[in-house]
């Protein structure tokens, strides 16, 4: 049978099929954003005895009251900002679900969305499916910060959405006080909704702090603020994540995640309710990666490899430029096969695959992968 894609211009994502090429050839992987550590055994401990008190049916819709409860106090101690847990906040299977009902739930027919790239991969393939049109805007290289003037020039009167990752996945770039100052100005009069992808909202370096969209009112009343637990818990298998979004978003928001996943993971959710109280958990995970970017960086100090600035996230982008011209999804691949080492070739998060001559490498892995990898990484 003869099927017209949806998507046609959509392959295989570019995380199965590194993974898959590393696995095959027994490289390291620095390619997918996954920790090679375990989660804290306390944690894993708790999902087990939420089992076996027999928490494994199906969850409330919105998520475990008690979690949605303590979500709303980190979010309040956290960014001061107040979120009603019975209607504005709602926890979902992984991020990506979230950022999937959000943009279902907003984006019509015809809609222009403001998307910036590199673009985490799984938002374009959703404004499609709404009928929706992303706008590429590119942030500029080398910090990979965002031209305010050029969003300004963008915005029309179709634009009904705007998608802000920070920190930045691959770039590792992030929003700063000055970038929220230019987009609350930019859509002060206008309907511009806004996604805040947060995912690495606790892994931000250099005594930067996290600039929230829940942080400001003006913006987080026209906001999907979207975190995952994943990152923060070193849980990304689990794949739980949550939306908070004022009333009348959410609701249009639990719309589509109720047909889409109905409810999330019941003994995971009541696992991290029980931890989420243990503040430290977050409050130490700046410091843990960012111990782990540097020590990357000095073990790579005399590579040819030239690192891009990385303030947050798990990521590490860096320049190949002095060892090799080939594109960046030619040397990815090399890399893997021939030196050992999986990465991601950024490329693939833009629409023309505008290639900069650098690679991803994921740094949350233990100390003795990170020597591995770099030793083979030196020797190019
Ligand atoms: N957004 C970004 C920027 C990410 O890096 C990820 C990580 N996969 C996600 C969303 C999705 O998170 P989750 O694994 O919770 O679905
Ligand atoms: N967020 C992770 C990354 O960027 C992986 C996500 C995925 O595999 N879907 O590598």
């Amino acid at each position: 049978m003869k099927i017209k894609s949806k998507l046609p211009y959509i392959g295989v994502t570019i995380f199965s099929r590194m993974t898959a090429l590393a696995n095959e050839c027994g490289a390291i992987n620095l390619s997918q954003g996954f920790p090679d550590f375990d989660a804290d055994p306390h944690l894993m401990e708790l999902v087990y005895r939420y089992m076996q008190k027999g928490f494994n049916q199906y969850a409330p819709m919105q998520g475990v009251t008690l979690l949605r409860e303590r979500i709303a106090e980190k979010t309040l101690k956290l960014y001061n900002a107040t979120y009603d847990p019975a209607t504005e906040i709602t926890v979902t299977s992984g991020a990506t679900e979230a950022l999937f009902a959000a943009i279902m739930s907003v984006v019509k027919k015809g809609d222009e969305v403001i998307v910036f790239e590199p673009a985490f991969d799984c938002y374009v393939p959703a404004i499609l499916l709404s009928g929706g049109i992303p706008k590429f805007i590119k942030m500029k290289p080398t910090f990979y910060s965002i031209d305010w003037n050029e969003v300004k020039d963008r915005i029309s009167k179709k634009t009904k959405l705007m998608i802000l990752n920070s920190p930045h996945n691959p770039t590792g770039s992030v929003l700063l006080k000055e970038d929220i100052s230019s987009l609350r100005e930019i859509v002060r009069e206008t309907g511009i909704l806004i996604i805040g992808d947060e995912v690495y909202e606790h892994i931000i370096f250099d005594g930067i702090s996290h600039e929230s969209m829940a942080r400001y009112p003006d913006l987080a009343s026209r906001s999907f603020v979207i975190s995952s637990f994943g990152k923060t818990y070193h849980t990304t298998g689990w794949k739980v994540g949550y939306c908070l979004a004022p009333k009348a978003l959410s609701a249009e928001f639990q719309k589509v995640h109720q047909f889409l996943t109905f409810s999330t993971n019941t003994p995971a959710q009541h696992a991290y309710a029980e931890f989420l109280v243990n503040e430290n958990a977050y409050f130490g995970l700046s410091g843990f990666y960012q111990e782990k970017r540097d020590k990357l960086l000095s073990l790579l100090k005399n590579s040819r490899f030239k690192p891009v600035r990385c303030s947050g996230t798990y990521f590490q982008m860096l320049d190949y430029s002095s060892i090799s011209d080939e594109p960046d999804m030619v040397f990815a691949k090399r890399l893997t096969t021939e030196y050992g080492v999986a990465s991601i070739p950024p490329s693939v998060f833009y629409h023309d695959n505008d290639d900069h001559r650098v690679l991803r490498f994921c740094f949350a892995k233990k100390d003795e992968t990170l020597e591995k990898a770099a030793d083979k990484l030196c020797r190019i």
